[in-house]
């Protein structure tokens, strides 16, 4: 029995049912459920929430999740043999789980979401993190189905999450990311508590969308930040280039001899909606 629910502990989960954990899936379980709890924590209180989690693996998430009294969890697992340990939750909790076998990048989240908004919560595979987060940040509409995004990342992707100006971290990431939520890293979580321990430490980032973010083309937008930051340490007038030099920084107000990271995500808006 663990501290937070009636269920066996997490290494007898994994003994149970045989998962080693595989690499080319990006599983590095979180065994205590107190830190899972923690993380779940901040995604501010989940008393009749729906949620949704991404690669729930042996489920030391998902019952942090459930403990808390989310109402309707509905998780989202590629490894088959992770399923049986996620059914042997749900039993425990009648009603409440729903197990998608699938992958998480083929998912209409937004169909999954329904009406009311849900909160994502997800200790996330490295290899499909990234693009699962800029796939949240760029919904159709806005504000997105979700009410927040509370994610485990490598450390170095959560520093350019919250990166802003100035910071050696800033790039298209931190310009999205900066543009439609208000983005801040929760707490970094230390490689021997997972298991197996990745390289690199790692962090909870949590993501809340604003409500009325600058009107601007995300298409656009990604246009002009991956000129200016595909060549950083050029001035603009150099690395916006081939989307029009001088004249379109002009049209932006903005000076031609600064370079990327230097401007600030309304600058950035300003110079994507300047692309016309
Ligand atoms: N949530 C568990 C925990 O915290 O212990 C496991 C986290 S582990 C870092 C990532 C999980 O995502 C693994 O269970 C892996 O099988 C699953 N996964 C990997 N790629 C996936 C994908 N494309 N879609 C859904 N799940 C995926």
């Amino acid at each position: 029995m663990s501290a937070i629910d009636d269920l066996p502990p997490l290494r007898d989960v994994l003994a149970a049912h045989e998962l080693n954990a595989k690499k080319a899936l990006g599983q590095n379980f979180l065994l205590d459920l107190n830190l899972t709890q923690k993380i779940a924590r901040n995604a501010g209180s989940l008393e009749g929430a729906h949620v949704i989690e991404v690669g729930p693996g042996p489920g030391g998430l998902t019952r942090a999740i459930l403990s808390l009294g989310a109402a309707r969890l509905t998780v989202i697992e590629r490894d088959e043999r992770c399923l049986p340990a996620l059914r042997e939750i749900g039993e425990r909790y009648p009603g409440r789980l729903e197990i998608i076998e699938g992958d998480a990048l083929k998912v209409d989240f937004a169909t999954l979401a329904g009406d009311a908004p849900v909160k994502i919560i997800a200790n996330l595979p490295y290899n499909v993190g990234t693009q699962l987060l800029v796939n949240w940040l760029l919904p159709g509409s806005w504000p997105p189905y979700w009410q927040s995004l509370t994610l485990m990342f490598q450390k170095e992707v959560a520093q350019r999450i919250v990166a802003g100006p100035g910071d050696g971290h800033y790039g298209r990431l931190g310009v999205l990311a900066g543009w439609r939520t208000e983005a801040r890293i929760a707490f970094d979580v230390p490689p021997q508590a997972f298991t197996p321990p990745p390289k690199v430490t790692s962090s909870v980032v949590h993501l809340t969308p604003r409500e009325a973010p600058l009107a601007v083309a995300a298409e656009a937008l990604e246009r002009v930040t991956q000129a200016a930051f595909g060549q950083r340490r050029k001035m603009l007038r150099q690395s916006v280039k081939s989307l029009g030099g001088e004249a379109l920084l002009e049209r932006a107000g903005i000076d031609p001899t600064r370079r990327a990271e230097t401007l600030s995500v309304a600058e950035f808006c300003a110079l994507a909606n300047a692309i016309g």
